[in-house]
């Protein structure tokens, strides 16, 4: 067995944490698994309502093949199997959201089997999470219980949904190492556009099973949260068990398998209901649909269209630009971002592209990020595109700004949308290179400042930096830093 770093001290020894994580993926797709209804979220309550999704009687499914396609997709982007024969099962239960009484789902014979997936750890490194299975279902209706003091709504609009659930082996070891995993996921999602990811939506949820044992042992009993929408949460929910769990074990008791809710206000999970098992459900193949059969061409014309994921990005950005992981990792965690950056670099005219898109890389994370959390925009709906950013740069490049002139130009970039050389020719604000100028600029500083000069030239030179600053002043910040530098230097030996 492996070092784990993550093992928790209790009073009476060491525990280690096992997690393992269901993610519910809702499919992008316009319309639903077994029914032509339409998927949009937000729309008026049951105005998306097929008849079979309404479970009208003798109605029959009929296969979305574009929900097969990105479950296909999804699956070759987790670096899994995806199975040239799988079944639809009936999961019996009843519930008012669920008009048929069964959830069509794939069982024993799931499309997807045994990938696996790279997770990207705060301290740089990354491990490997094995995936054991990804399967298509659909989802149920929506219960409204606030709506009215003593009754409860349903919605159907989402019933029907396709989804992808992702089960994961059981081999996270902490909080950190699920979020990450969620994180990720993600990511690889909405590259592939499989699932907008959206957790606020609901269109990505998350079940968390969670079990402590002692070192070496056999897994202990596990609890699961359902139905975690954010990260953050997750990452709560996780701890908050953990410590119940600890209590629990340290006192000598017994964990109770069981389905337990968080409940993001009082930060703390409680029991939804004791844990049912799949034969509570009466699985059976869904005797209205064939085996799902997908020939090899199928799978093969949908891996010759994947589109580069976050990894192998990550990787390509290190080896041609040189960007520190760091940086290249958060430029690839969102498929919008890196297409911008990609964007950025593409239109540089600057010949050297490393130095370059290492800039624009320091641009991208530092000033772009910040003023578009405090504008409140995206990725997509930023003022400043990406062929302007790398304008910029280029004028930093070719030292007809500095960098510190850069600001301000970003600054009125993202105000006005100009484009960056005519910003710095209507504001005056080129830089000068030209030596006789500069020149000019440092004599009358140093003839100022004579007493300066003689306590300089006596010893205090920490006033270096002052007449730097005086020749700046003079010159609005124009002149070029490395310029001045030299001048001063000259003259003052
Ligand atoms: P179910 O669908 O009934 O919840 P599964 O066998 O499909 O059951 O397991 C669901 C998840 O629980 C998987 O992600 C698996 O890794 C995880 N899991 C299984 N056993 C444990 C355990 N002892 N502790 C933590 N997680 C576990
Ligand atoms: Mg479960």
């Amino acid at each position: 067995m492996s070092e784990n770093k993550n093992l928790i001290e209790g009073r009476t020894g060491h525990w280690e944490v096992v997690i393992g994580l269901e993610v519910h993926a809702q499919v992008t797709s316009k319309a639903k698994l077994f029914d032509g209804c339409a998927t949009d979220f937000g729309a008026d309550p049951n105005t998306q309502v097929g008849f079979f999704t309404a479970a009208m009687p003798g109605m029959l499914p009929v296969i979305n093949h574009k929900c097969v396609d990105q479950a296909i997709k999804t699956g070759l982007g987790l670096n899994a199997v995806v199975n040239k024969v799988s079944v639809f099962d009936r999961k019996n239960y009843f519930y008012a959201d669920l008009p048929c009484g069964y959830q069509i789902s794939q069982f024993t014979r799931p499309i997807v089997t045994g990938g696996h997936m790279d997770i990207d750890l705060d301290d740089g490194e990354s491990r490997r999470i094995n995936i054991t299975r990804l399967h298509l279902e659909m989802d149920a209706g929506k219960s409204i219980h606030d709506l009215h003091p003593t009754k409860t709504y349903i919605d159907l609009n989402r019933s029907g949904i396709a989804l992808m659930e992702i089960v994961s082996e059981p081999e996270m070891r902490s909080s950190a190492e699920a979020m990450a995993y969620v994180k990720k996921l993600r990511s690889i999602l909405r590259y592939l556009g499989t699932c907008d990811g959206n957790m606020e939506q609901g269109s990505l949820r998350v079940d968390a099973n969670i079990s402590l044992r002692r070192p070496g042992n056999p897994f202990g009993t596990r609890a699961e949260i359902k139905n975690v929408n954010s990260i953050r949460f997750l990452g709560q929910a996780i701890e908050f068990e953990i410590g119940r769990q600890l209590e629990i074990l340290e006192d000598g008791g017994e964990i109770v398998q069981e389905t337990r809710l968080f409940d993001p206000n009082k930060g703390e999970t409680r029991s939804m209901r004791s844990k049912e098992d799949a034969h509570d459900y009466r699985y059976f193949p869904d005797p209205d649909l064939l085996p799902l059969k997908l020939s090899d061409k199928r799978i093969e014309d949908m891996k010759a269209a994947m589109p580069e994921l976050p990894d192998a990005k990550r990787a390509r950005l290190i080896a041609e630009f040189g960007l520190p992981l760091y940086d290249a990792s958060v430029i690839v965690s969102e498929r919008e971002t890196a297409d911008y950056y990609e964007a950025s670099v593409a239109a540089l005219i600057a010949k050297d592209k490393a130095q370059g898109a290492k800039l624009i890389a320091n641009w991208l994370m530092g000033e772009v990020f910040a003023a578009m959390n405090r504008d409140n925009h995206t990725m997509e709906t930023l003022p400043l595109k990406a062929d302007a950013l790398a304008g910029l740069v280029d004028l930093i490049l070719d030292n007809t700004i500095s960098g510190k002139i850069a600001k301000d130009v970003f600054s009125k970039m993202w105000e006005t949308g100009k484009a960056p050389a005519a910003l710095v020719e209507e504001l005056g604000l080129k830089q000068i290179t030209d030596t006789s100028v500069i020149e000019q600029a440092v004599d009358t500083v140093l003839a100022q400042n004579a007493d300066k000069v003689a306590e300089y030239k006596s010893g205090k030179e920490a006033l270096f930096g002052f007449f730097v600053g005086q020749v700046m002043k003079a010159t609005q910040g124009k002149a070029n830093p490395g310029l001045v530098n030299d001048l001063i230097k000259s003259k003052l030996s």
